[in-house]
């Protein structure tokens, strides 16, 4: 339904993309949007016979996306939802590879699959290059998160391509931290690109909506015959406004992420901070290869500090600017000690507090940030 084609898109850089991309044809008088389209059905005879199958206003939205990552998307009600399309992919009985501190929503999917012997889960550490060896061999599936949340692991998705190619499993990368923008999964040899759209993507923490992106239009095809089978569809108003979220992504990411850099570096100054995790930092354990695979380090950090957990959450409902909240990747700045939620993988410091980024002005943030640590300090 839109006018635009990959071929004329190569030689964009992203910003143009995410802003050209998805458009219907240039006809005078027409939108220059692509319109939501409410309704369950179309008149029979043509492309589309039902909204189970696609939509206009999503396909605007997977044509950007497709293009901004390098491939063909099939776009989700939620993430986990895209998530559980890709896992139907997986035997029965088959084994999968995850992170042991991931996304607990993932990781707690992946767990009642296994509780009901649909397939086996094998966790590991993702930075630890033997051990995510080890794993990967007789894997169906490897789901890998880099950075994960909300630990800021780095993977060496390029290594580990190699790796599972010999082994002939599927490399399933969660980009949702990294974006498009910073990161390129498919580029580095993964078979599917996995996005909570939730997050940076829509990025103003309006709707739900995920998204799975490959390169391969084989894989593409399976994928959207399961979307249609198991019904996870994204609403065409999400679409719509997942689309129009995505038309600035790259501004806001770059703004977010050069405040994360800065906040950061002055958050291990500060006493209350213990230790900052952020792959930008050049003593963090992540730094050396994820400076080898993306571009800039994006928008996420965790810290862990000192004092009770009592004493932390207090202080995180003492910010006004940073939203005491769950989630990520709004135009505002949201903080959270993940491990509140029961589901939080225990490999996750109960001292932890995840920071995500937004569009603020890096003084206003740092002065509320720092004025609610201080009441942390010794
Ligand atoms: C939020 C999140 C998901 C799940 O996405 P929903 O849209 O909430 O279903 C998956 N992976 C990561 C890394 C996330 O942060």
């Amino acid at each position: 339904m839109t006018s635009t084609d990959a071929h004329d898109f190569g030689r964009y850089d992203p910003t143009t993309i995410a802003i050209a991309a998805g458009r219907p044809p240039r006809i005078a008088g027409g939108p220059v949007n692509t319109p939501v389209v409410f309704s369950s059905t179309f008149h029979a005879g043509g492309e589309v016979g039902y909204a189970r199958e696609s939509v206009p206003t999503w396909e605007a939205f997977e044509e950007t996306l497709g293009l901004l990552e390098g491939g063909h998307c099939v776009s989700f009600a939620s993430g986990l939802a895209a998530l559980s399309a890709v896992l139907e992919l997986v035997p029965v009985g088959g084994i999968v590879v995850a992170p042991d501190a991931g996304y607990s929503g993932a990781l707690a999917r992946l767990d009642a699959l296994q509780e009901a012997s649909r397939l086996t889960v094998r966790l590991v550490d993702v930075a630890d290059a033997s051990a995510l060896r080890t794993a990967c061999h007789g894997a169906d599936l490897v789901f890998i998160e880099s950075p994960t949340n909300p630990l800021l692991e780095i993977c060496d998705l390029r290594a580990l391509a190699v790796e599972i190619r010999a082994s002939g499993a599927l490399f399933v990368c969660d980009n949702t931290f990294a974006t498009p923008l910073v990161q390129q999964p498919l580029a580095l040899g993964a078979d599917i690109t996995l996005h909570s759209a939730t997050k940076f993507i829509s990025g103003h923490s309006d709707l739900l909506m995920g998204a799975l992106v490959v390169s391969d239009p084989g894989l593409h095809e399976r994928l959207h015959r399961i979307r249609h089978l198991t019904g996870g569809v994204p609403g065409p108003m999400e679409s719509y406004l997942a689309l129009r979220g995505l038309r600035t992504m790259p501004l806001r990411v770059r703004q977010a992420q050069a405040s994360a850099t800065e906040l950061a570096r002055r958050l291990t100054e500060h006493p209350a901070v213990t230790r900052v995790r952020y792959p930008g930092l050049p003593t963090d354990p992540g730094h050396a290869v994820a400076a080898t695979q993306m571009n800039g380090f994006g928008a996420m950090l965790s810290v862990e500090l000192r004092g009770s957990v009592a004493d932390i959450d207090a202080m995180c409902g003492r910010t006004r600017l940073w939203v005491y909240a769950t989630s990520l990747g709004g135009v505002e700045s949201m903080l959270e000690r993940r491990r509140r939620w029961d589901d939080e993988p225990k490999t996750v410091p109960a001292e932890l507090v995840r920071l995500s980024v937004g569009c603020e002005d890096v003084e206003d943030l740092w002065a509320d940030l720092s004025a609610a640590l201080d009441t942390l300090s010794p």
